[in-house]
């Protein structure tokens, strides 16, 4: 068994959802997670926040617009009049659900009902595509087994079971269709796994099935070695550890959610990236297979907030360090980066929701200085403590850059540094130095990595 997960701009349109459906034709069975059409999230958002600011005529007009879409996309996409009615008719009735709630009054959980429709929509059409082209597929909704319990975690054990019910009672399908991202919440209602959270349904799938692979077929050849957006030369790197891909989703690579990792490695599940557009590339395989060391992909992350926190007292003097962190604990704020010296903490966070708690709570015992705007980079690779080199050649790129903090031996796949967001293009442009020089034609040239050796 193995999951495709195919994401937003890979069913974007009626051209893109058939070459998704020609993609289809092995013998083993597979699931197919899918994210709704790209944009349609950020619309359907969009129309909430209209809706809770009380613009109900914009509201309304941006869904009349959403659903002329989905109905553009239903009449390119099949072939018989009987489909394209039914097609047109599905779409209608969801896009009558929005509607209906946006008149009869608006809470938070018909605003995540509304969120989850653009799954609902790709799903509904694609699986209809399928059943037209004559192929054996089963449609699961992810409503009736994806939930998540009070902590916002998914609950494998209900998964597994539900999903294993749900998948034997359509025994003679060989493709199974469900949404990504959407899920029920531990009080049963509508809800998310987060943005971009359809790559994270994908890798849930696999684990509770045990799959042989999870694929991701994204509009790229696989993670690239640096950002292809600030940075020219840039060449897909054809094998991570699960531990490097991780760290590169965490921070900042934009190709995978940073939790699809987890649940495959436990598994030992290979993960796939792949390109719709280009699917006889090989793309990147992220798995336990040991790679060489060196330094492999760089990847930043923006909106990051530098806390400096000076002790009145000595920082090692006892716990104050449990009581910084306490007050990040409770406020549910999750620190990505710490150094630390004599008297003074600097940390980054990502979220800001509580920030102003935060450091309400913590001017009571220690000096607080909060800088925004700010940008981790890191340099993913394998550097075990006892080799050298590396740190001096990633800091050697950097001279002209002035540096706020560093965070090096955390991990061996990881050295990272928060800049101002300003200097964040050149420092990319800076570190493309580390990889040898690859042309275009080249970029399926073998673990290319930079090595000090
Ligand atoms: N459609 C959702 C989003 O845009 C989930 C996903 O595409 O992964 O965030
Ligand atoms: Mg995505």
């Amino acid at each position: 068994m193995k999951v495709l997960k195919f994401g937003g701009t890979s069913v974007g349109n009626a051209d893109r959802l058939r070459k998704v459906n020609e993609l289809l034709n092995g013998d083993e069975p597979i699931v197919v997670v899918l994210s709704a059409m790209a944009g349609v999230t950020n619309s359907l958002v969009e129309i909430t926040e209209l809706a809770q600011s009380g613009k109900m005529l914009e509201a309304i007009e941006k869904t009349k617009e959403l659903e002329d879409k989905h109905i553009k996309t239903a009449d390119g996409l099949f072939d018989s009049k009987m489909y394209r009615k039914r097609g047109e008719e599905f779409i209608s009735n969801l896009f009558l659900r929005i509607l209906s709630r946006l008149i009869e009054g608006f809470n938070q959980t018909d605003s995540r009902n509304i969120v989850a429709l653009g799954e609902q929509l790709s799903v509904g059409l694609f699986h209809m595509l399928l059943t037209e082209q004559g192929k054996r597929a089963a449609y699961i909704p992810a409503l009736e087994y994806m939930r998540i319990d009070k902590d916002s975690e998914p609950d494998f054990f209900y998964i597994e079971q539900n999903l294993k019910r749900l998948m034997q009672n359509n025994p003679f399908a060989k493709i199974y269709v469900t949404e990504g991202f959407i899920c029920r919440n531990a009080n049963g209602l509508v809800d998310n796994l987060g943005r971009g959270g359809s790559d994270f349904t994908a890798a849930i799938v696999g684990n509770v099935l045990n799959a042989n692979e999870v694929q991701i077929w994204t509009d790229i050849d696989g993670v690239h070695n640096n950002d292809p957006r600030f940075v020219t030369n840039t060449f897909p790197l054809r094998q991570l550890s699960y531990d490097e891909a991780a760290e590169l989703a965490y921070f900042g690579a934009k190709i995978l959610h940073p939790q699809t990792i987890q649940p495959c490695k436990v598994k030992n599940i290979p993960v796939v990236l792949k390109n719709t557009l280009n699917p006889i590339d090989e793309g990147t395989v992220i798995s336990s297979m040991k790679n060489r060391k060196g330094i492999k992909a760089v990847a930043a992350k923006d909106g990051i907030t530098a806390i400096n926190i000076k002790s009145s007292r000595m920082l090692l003097a006892y716990g104050f360090l449990h009581r910084v962190f306490e007050v990040f604990d409770t406020y549910k704020t999750p620190v990505d980066m710490i150094t630390t010296s004599e008297v003074s903490i600097s940390l980054t966070i990502d979220s800001t929701i509580n920030l102003e708690k935060i450091v309400n709570v913590l001017s009571q015992f220690a000096q607080v200085e909060v800088e925004r705007n700010q940008t981790i980079v890191c340099v993913v690779g394998d550097f075990p403590a006892s080799h050298k080199g590396y740190a001096a050649m990633v800091f050697d790129c950097l001279r002209e850059i002035p540096i706020r903090m560093i965070s090096y031996g955390g991990s061996v796949n990881n050295i990272s540094f928060l800049i101002d967001s300003h200097y964040k293009v050149q420092a990319l442009r800076l570190l493309q130095q580390l990889f040898p020089a690859v042309s275009v034609s080249d970029s399926t040239h073998q673990n290319i990595e930079a090595n000090p050796f």
